[in-house]
């Protein structure tokens, strides 16, 4: 109380597809060093948020705000130096490329071409394979990406996306299509790295595991955020179970 403050805000984002506003005059904070959870019925504009604000698409409207610093219309590569890492609702990892590989990628200053053009220390190996380690996947690191189970690829692209050690981190649904215990794993994961300082932004369709996760949870409709506040808070918000429901 008193000390939380805002890590990263949108203020008026608005972007559109056709006549589809995908998300629609949007302001919204989320906490630092807080498990801050976005939710919504399918269609409400989450995933195209979380690609305004890493870059992936430009807004057509509105400011993105990381602290203070107006990262609006920044490249992907700039936020993600800006210290904002994310994973992809669709799984993104190399599935010809080896689990360990996987890893060296992700933290290559420029991916994909430095990696291939052989610069990989012992550091960073070293780091790598701690990863691995960390996210319960080590075991695999000589196996290809594609030969793994998909719970696994979620698990590494988890720890790809710590390779950088962003401070803040953003997961679209990293239980989604995943077993209930690498889901539980992955919980664990998220609450010691929290602890350890970061901020985390996900969004989530599996509402047990949102609701014994996140501190402060942001929930969407049509575009824009409706209900904002602690799962208690949330669970008991008319607007909320209205949205969900389709009242
Ligand atoms: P959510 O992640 O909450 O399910 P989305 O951001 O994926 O919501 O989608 C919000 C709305 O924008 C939906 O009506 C969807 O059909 C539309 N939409 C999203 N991406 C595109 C796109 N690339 N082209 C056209 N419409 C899109």
């Amino acid at each position: 109380h008193g000390t939380t403050r805002t890590v990263l805000a949108t203020q008026g984002l608005t972007k559109a597809f056709g006549g589809v506003r995908a998300v629609d005059d949007a302001t919204v904070e989320f906490l630092e060093g807080k498990v801050n959870g976005l939710i919504g019925p399918n269609g409400s504009g989450k995933t195209t948020f979380f690609n305004c604000v890493t870059g992936m698409i430009k807004p057509d409207a509105g400011t993105v705000l990381l602290q203070d610093r107006d990262i609006t219309r920044w490249s992907p590569h700039r936020i993600a130096r800006a210290g904002i890492g994310r994973s992809f609702q669709l799984c993104r990892v190399f599935p010809r490329m080896t689990v360990l590989e996987n890893m060296l990628v992700a933290v290559q200053p420029h991916g994909l071409r430095e990696y291939l053009g052989g610069t990989r220390s012992p550091a960073t190996v070293a780091k790598a394979r701690q990863m691995l380690a960390r996210v319960g996947i080590d075991h695999l690191e000589s196996a290809e990406a594609r030969d793994i189970s998909y719970g696994q690829q979620k698990l590494l692209e988890l720890g790809s996306t710590l390779m950088s050690d962003p401070p803040i981190v953003m997961l679209d649904e990293p239980a989604g299509g995943v077993n209930p215990s690498l889901i539980e794993r992955i919980a664990v994961l998220v609450r010691e790295l929290n602890d350890e300082g970061k901020t985390f932004i996900i969004v989530e369709h599996n509402m047990e595991l949102i609701m014994k996760l996140c501190d402060h949870i942001v929930v969407f409709d049509r575009g824009r955020p409706i209900a904002t506040g602690t799962p208690d808070v949330i669970q008991s918000d008319p607007r909320v179970l209205e949205a969900y429901l389709g009242v």
